[in-house]
């Protein structure tokens, strides 16, 4: 690979094409502010030994790479890995980037911390890091998203947050996103906005990539470790893309390492049924960069359809299609159908119920397993587990949410 693919955004936070810093007048100072204590942070011996400190005694890391030997057999073909970010304290890798962010916010002296959620799984892991760190947290969250997601409505108020219901537009993760927004540009000087994944504007998508790399990097020793060789394929699900791109960024120089992104196919491809951006997205603005988005011909955004909340949102992050563009990273589907399927094998041949999101890889591992040989190596990242899901797969699977059979 050549060096550019490895390469920081450039200095106007442009990856490529894509990226970029698309935001009002009034929180480009913000921007600023963030870059510069970031920049200052990732090289302060101290700021890297408490964050670690953390990771390992609060967070659980590492997590382990656990050989899937029973699914592995039934499909007859590649070794399946998991890398378990399921096992992290809160259920999902996204702890990993609340630390690493409400760290940042405390060295700026920042007292009030908000987010955006979806599934609810940031939401909690921003709640859980103000509370570590006792700081005001406010979150915002699509009033459809809190009744779909009760049960994570319930922890961030046990953990201390305010949960801010948004009733604009769809109800859903856009919206939550434009309200924190609003919050920010009003309250810039006291607080951090702790964005959820690798989006929006320079230097949240390289920044949110960096505090996922660990996943990549323990990966890559854990299976040198245990096979003395490099995986033949990484697989991972791509909502905004930060659980992906934390994996893959450590292998990019890897020329031998294929990888796969899986976006949720939802019912199918078809106009506003789905969320896979690089399934007849177009390139366009959405909060913050420049990047592959779903819109109508008249530049609208585009309704999205996944029964994984984690992976509902029209666009993807800059630096995934810039690796795509690159050729060095490849974006397939699975439909809403294909990862609940997933979410029942895993669950039943390994004793691993995923999070709804990981079982588009997953599923995607299942189709392509068959089709490998026995001496090659597939490694899925798990990236988070399903105990929020259950009761919305009982209602697909067992129909009408009454757990049967
Ligand atoms: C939020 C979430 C995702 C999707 O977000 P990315 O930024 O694309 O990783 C995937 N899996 C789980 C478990 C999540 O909570």
């Amino acid at each position: 690979m050549s060096a550019t693919i490895t390469s920081q955004p450039d200095a106007t936070g442009h990856f490529g094409p894509y990226g970029g810093v698309f935001v009002p007048e009034t929180l480009m100072t913000a921007l600023e502010e963030l870059t510069h204590a970031y920049e200052a942070a990732r090289k302060d011996p101290e700021f890297r030994r408490e964050l670690n400190q953390l990771l390992t005694e609060f967070v659980g890391r590492p997590t382990p790479l656990y050989l899937a030997e029973r699914l592995t057999a039934q499909l007859g073909g590649a070794k399946i890995y998991l890398k378990r970010e399921d096992l992290l304290h809160t259920g999902a890798h996204k702890i990993n980037n609340a630390m690493g962010q409400i760290l940042l916010a405390k060295r700026m002296g920042k007292k009030r911390v908000i987010a955006e959620t979806g599934a609810g799984q940031h939401g909690v892991a921003t709640a859980t890091a103000a509370a570590r760190f006792g700081m005001e947290c406010v979150v915002y969250m699509g009033e459809v998203d809190m009744k779909r997601q009760a049960l994570n409505v319930t922890r961030m108020k046990f953990l201390g947050a305010k949960v801010v219901p948004v009733t604009a537009g769809q109800a859903t993760l856009k919206e939550a996103v434009n309200e924190a927004m609003r919050d920010w540009v009003t309250n810039v000087r006291s607080t951090h906005y702790i964005l959820g994944t690798a989006y929006g504007a320079h230097p949240y998508p390289m920044m949110v990539r960096n505090f996922h790399r660990v996943i990549g990097e323990e990966s890559r020793r854990q299976i040198l470790e245990r096979e003395e060789r490099l995986p033949d394929l990484l697989v991972a699900c791509v909502g905004g893309g930060s659980n992906a791109i934390g994996l893959f960024y450590p292998f990019l120089e890897d020329k031998n390492v294929r990888m796969v992104g899986v976006e949720a196919g939802g019912e199918g491809i078809k106009p506003g049924r789905h969320a896979a951006r690089f399934q007849g997205g177009k390139l366009g603005v959405l909060q913050g960069c420049k990047t592959f988005l779903l819109a109508n011909d008249d530049g609208q955004i585009e309704l999205t359809h996944s029964v994984s909340a984690g992976l509902d949102y029209a666009a993807v992050g800059p630096e995934h299609s810039f690796l795509r563009d690159a050729g060095r990273v490849e974006y397939d589907f699975a439909t809403d159908d294909e990862a609940l399927e997933a979410f029942k094998t895993l669950s039943k041949v390994e004793g691993i119920i995923p999070a709804l999101e990981s079982a588009h890889g997953v599923a995607h591992a299942i189709k392509v397993a068959p089709k490998m040989s026995k001496d090659q190596i597939i490694l899925v990242n798990l990236s988070g587990r399903g105990d929020k899901d259950v009761q919305q797969a009982a209602e697909f699977v067992f129909g009408g949410g009454a757990v049967k059979g």
